[in-house]
């Protein structure tokens, strides 16, 4: 079930530069389905399934954005620095785990109390810069027994939770709704093409892991799977952003206006002909937003020929995301009816 699967990989921390926990899911989930398992020296794991010299490149980025403690007060009180776009008012008077070296520390994330801020204090919402991790410790010394140090990862602390018919909620959606769409694909999915599942780390903080793999493995083409912006909800129109939650996984034809990817158009065209062989609801996407992994595997070598499958999440970059798990399952579909036969390059 792609639900408990979803459930598991979104309770999971793995800030980025810390995706260890992701990675001990990935590695026992696909054990005896693939060919192969290694990681690599960035930490990325790569999932092989070996067929003819035709190689793609399935990648999806472990890592969730945070936080890293970055100094200790004589009180007790614990700065950080952001890992990845946080907006910050998202941040303020959330509940949060500090990764210690003795396990897990139960924290906030406090600040001004708003009953004493001035109205330009109001307006102007609390900054990153003003805000702090309270761990309930009374000085530097018990934060410090407790196994914090400079350089301890902080995640959100949010269970994951069902909502109406087949939409959920947790953090870190972006992306463990591509980690899962590609676990359940390398599981289930009977194609002659070698196929590396790659499992990326450092997305959120540059695209890192994609580039080094990438240029490791050398593929014939790439698919990045990732999560995109719905223009679905009050607070945006589909003008803006013309892809809806439950119409299906997102084929990127350009992101970012095309500073980030413009896709390879055969490399599109190959995955919505399988899409409208099989039936399978797809949306095609020109966004203005973000951008994925496959930015970074397109521009490696001589260019590899590339796009990203992604799926609708609202409120992304929030503890609170939410997306249709039918879109992962119809991901799935889409993925493993494309990976029937190569693409013509
Ligand atoms: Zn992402």
């Amino acid at each position: 079930m792609v639900k408990e699967l979803l459930r598991k990989l979104s309770n999971a921390h793995g800030v980025s530069g810390s995706e260890g926990s992701v990675f001990s899911i990935v590695k026992k989930e696909l054990k005896g389905y693939v060919d192969e398992i290694h990681e690599d020296p960035m930490g990325n794991l790569i999932a092989t399934k070996k067929g003819n010299k035709f190689k793609v490149m399935l990648a999806a980025h472990m890592d969730e954005i945070g936080l890293m403690v970055k100094y200790i007060d004589d009180k007790g009180f614990i700065r950080f620095v952001a890992l990845g776009g946080w907006y910050d008012p998202v941040l303020f008077a959330q509940r949060v785990i500090l990764h210690s070296t003795h396990g897990p520390v139960h924290g906030v994330i406090g600040g001004k109390p708003v009953h004493m801020m001035n109205d330009e204090e109001r307006k102007k919402g609390v900054k990153i810069d003003d805000m702090f991790i309270d761990v309930g410790a009374v000085n530097r010394e018990e934060v410090e027994y407790l196994g914090i140090d400079v350089g301890t990862p902080v995640t959100m602390d949010r269970e994951f939770a069902g909502l109406a018919s087949t939409r959920v909620t947790g953090k870190a959606f972006d992306n463990r709704a591509g980690v899962a769409m590609l676990i359940k694909t390398l599981k289930e999915v009977k194609s002659p093409l070698t196929i590396y599942g790659v499992f990326t780390v450092q997305e959120e903080v540059g695209l890192k892991g994609a580039r080094t793999s990438a240029y490791t493995l050398d593929p014939d083409c790439a698919i990045a799977t990732d999560v995109t912006i719905p223009g679905d909800h009050p607070g945006i129109e589909l003008k803006d952003a013309p892809v809806s939650m439950g119409k299906g996984p997102v084929i990127t034809v350009v992101d970012s206006s095309g500073r980030g990817l413009i896709a390879n158009r055969k490399v599109v065209s190959w995955l919505k002909e399988a899409a409208d062989a099989n039936s399978i609801p797809v949306q095609l996407e020109v966004g203005s937003g973000g951008t994925t992994d496959a930015t970074a595997i397109h521009l490696t070598r001589g260019g590899i020929p590339s796009t990203t499958v992604s799926i609708c999440s609202r409120y992304i970059h929030s503890p609170v995301e939410v997306i249709d798990l039918a879109d992962v399952e119809a991901g799935v579909s889409l993925l493993k009816a494309a990976l029937a036969k190569k693409p013509a390059l």
